[in-house]
């Protein structure tokens, strides 16, 4: 279903495969990199693909190819997989019936504790077995997130999936069911540039965009406790659009690919995309720019208001100006 001529001599080894989680806060070039990554014939983006069932369910988002995610031809195929895995009959929809969403905690308090602070924070036994015994959902959907990725893998005879999906408990949840298999890709981003764009977006104000933003940092970094320094990497949006050929180099090293130039074409072709960016449903090649009209856009205020909510975390992450 790839191109696998885009990169000569890579070949696809099934055996070798990964899921690629992208975290970070949203806005800080997720989508971005999950469309470079996708070009590579060895990977499948599949975007923040937590939400594949609910948007076949309720048609409420298109794929990235413009068709409903019910009818489009990339996840029928994939979902007649599904079927295959699921021992279900033609009659059977795995793309609505399914379920890969991570739930809301536990209504128990002592328990939501205990399972935040496991998914958080706790080593990868300890994790494991809290995981499975007080979140048996959240253990289901991990478990069916896993055939969905070989049934994406299988169908498009690729062996990296990207998911872009964020969601920090995911993050721990995927890293706790399949540890080797697992990378991280923490995209990192001014906070003044995300917040700038969440009251772009939906007018909230600064204070509310600014500690969304610190939280969304902290619980990654939470979260990334207790995986190993070798399977995550933090890529820097600003560093990706500056020098996008040297960033995706590194990437490529990291993950173990093979790079070539094409990784570098922004191009909608062959995206399946759940959800995301608008960005992902611009057509035609177009440059990789940098966008900080944060600089503009930020009243003396807001950025006072900024500093005071998140400008130790937003200097611990390097950005100091
Ligand atoms: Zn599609």
């Amino acid at each position: 279903m790839k191109d696998h001529r885009a990169v000569p001599g890579q070949a696809t080894r099934q055996d070798d495969k990964a899921v690629v989680f992208i975290g970070g806060s949203g806005r800080s070039g997720s989508t971005l990199i999950d469309l470079l990554l996708n070009n590579h014939p060895s990977v499948q983006s599949v975007g923040e693909v937590h939400r594949l069932n609910l948007y076949a369910r309720e048609n409420s988002e298109p794929c990235t190819c413009g068709s409903p995610v019910s009818t489009c031809p990339f996840w029928l195929e994939i979902e007649a997989d599904m079927r295959g895995r699921l021992g279900w009959g033609a009659d059977r929809h795995p793309l609505r019936e399914t379920e890969i969403m991570l739930i809301p905690a536990e209504v128990n308090p002592a328990l939501a504790m205990i399972q935040k602070a496991a998914m958080f924070a706790a080593p990868r036994p300890v994790g494991r077995w809290v995981n499975k015994s007080f979140a048996p959902a959240h253990q289901r959907a991990i478990e069916m997130s896993m055939l969905w990725y070989d049934a994406i893998r299988n169908v498009t005879e690729t062996r990296v999936i990207i998911d872009s999906s964020k969601d920090a408990r995911r993050l721990k949840a995927l890293y706790l069911t399949a540890p080797d298999q697992f990378r991280l890709l923490n995209m990192i981003r001014d906070g003044r540039a995300v917040s700038a764009s969440a009251i772009r977006r939906t007018g909230m104000p600064m204070a509310r965009a600014a500690f969304e933003w610190k939280r969304s940092q902290r619980h990654t970094r939470l979260t990334s406790y207790g995986i190993p320094t070798d399977q995550r990497m933090k890529v820097h949006y600003e560093e990706l659009c500056r020098d996008p050929e040297a960033t995706m180099k590194k990437v490529c090293g990291f993950l173990g690919l093979e790079y070539g130039p094409e990784i570098l074409t922004l191009r909608k072709s062959q995206a399946h995309n759940i959800g995301g960016n608008p960005m992902r449903f611009k057509t035609g090649e177009r440059e990789i720019t940098l966008d900080e009209r944060w600089r503009d856009q930020l009243s003396d205020r807001e950025l006072l208001e900024f500093d005071r909510i998140a400008g130790d975390e937003n200097r611990r992450l390097g950005y100091g100006d």
